[in-house]
């Protein structure tokens, strides 16, 4: 048995808040900020390899474009965060580890209108995380089809890594994993395949890779990176709507994510995969990438 992690809220070393370093115990908000309340926090992860952040910019770019997506702007540029996060890993002395920005309106405002409540910018810094099992994370993870679905565009702000979507997710991989799985997968509001709770979806059929059109979820920075090195590796890639049947012909399933990074699926309900060559040969190039750059 490993020793249960310390809370979140009680550890030793340094955050990022507004603009100043503070010892970690003291990173706290009040219990009446907006963005408790109406959901309005945004957030990004990103991923630490040998002391240095894979894709920093693009995250802090994310960052902020989510919180225009919500209406809001952040009182520092791209630049000043992806700055502070450096500084943050460098201080904290994290090697293989995970950053977390985050920012959420504050207490000027309790009522359903944002207008008025200021914008606050928090980053955190630990060292690395696991989403699944080592053991579960080589063979393959077991997905199940979710009952709940990514939302209509029309509905819900889906080009954001907005918290408010989390809700969605948080049901959706509680109630796979009560059901014995790993993780779910949802389908999006006309039925097609779209993602998993926390990272994008393909499908190898016939040698090529096939991956959901992200007109109602997150176009991952990891998918995108990953349909680059498939177009250097000449494997095909077609973004399109894809039926759930389809799933009956696939040979590989994978999914990708900063967290996740390339990993293999070995079930999606009854059906079972292998762990083939595409999605191998994907994860090998996507792991000597992320510590080449
Ligand atoms: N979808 C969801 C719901 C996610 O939480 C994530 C992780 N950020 C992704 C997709 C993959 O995005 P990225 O590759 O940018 O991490």
């Amino acid at each position: 048995m490993t020793a249960p992690l310390a809370p979140f809220d009680d550890r030793d070393g340094t955050i990022w808040l507004d603009g100043r370093f503070v010892p970690w115990r003291e990173a706290r908000l009040h219990v009446l900020s907006h963005g408790l309340h109406y959901g309005g926090a945004v957030f990004e992860g990103i991923r630490v390899y040998g002391g240095r952040m894979f894709k920093s910019a693009e995250h802090a770019e994310r960052l902020c474009a989510s919180a225009r997506e919500l209406n809001y702007s952040l009182p520092f540029t791209a630049d000043d965060l992806d700055a502070a996060a450096r500084e943050l890993v460098r201080r904290e002395g994290i090697v293989d580890g995970y950053v977390r920005p985050v920012a959420w309106r504050g207490s000027e405002q309790i009522s359903v209108s944002g207008a008025g409540a200021t914008a606050h910018v928090a980053v955190a810094a630990w060292e690395w995380p696991h989403v699944f099992s080592a053991e579960a994370a080589s063979r393959g993870i077991r997905l199940r089809t979710s009952t709940w679905r990514r939302p209509d565009p029309a509905t819900a702000p889906v080009r954001a890594k907005a918290a408010s979507l989390y809700n969605i997710c948080t049901l959706a991989r509680d109630e796979a994993e009560a059901a014995g799985y790993d993780d779910a997968l949802l389908l999006d509001l006309r039925g097609g395949l779209a993602e998993a709770t926390g990272a994008n979806l393909f499908l190898v059929i016939d040698g090529a890779l096939h991956t959901p059109t992200p007109d109602c979820f997150l176009d991952g920075i990891t998918r995108r990176t990953v349909i680059a090195l498939a177009a250097e590796l000449g494997v095909e890639v077609v973004v399109r709507r894809i039926d759930p049947a389809e799933l009956d012909r696939a040979e590989e399933v994978f999914l990708t994510g900063t967290a996740y990074e390339v990993q293999p699926v070995s079930a999606v309900d009854d059906r079972t995969y292998a762990v083939g060559k595409v999605t191998s040969r994907l994860a090998e190039a996507y792991g000597r990438l992320v510590r080449a750059e």
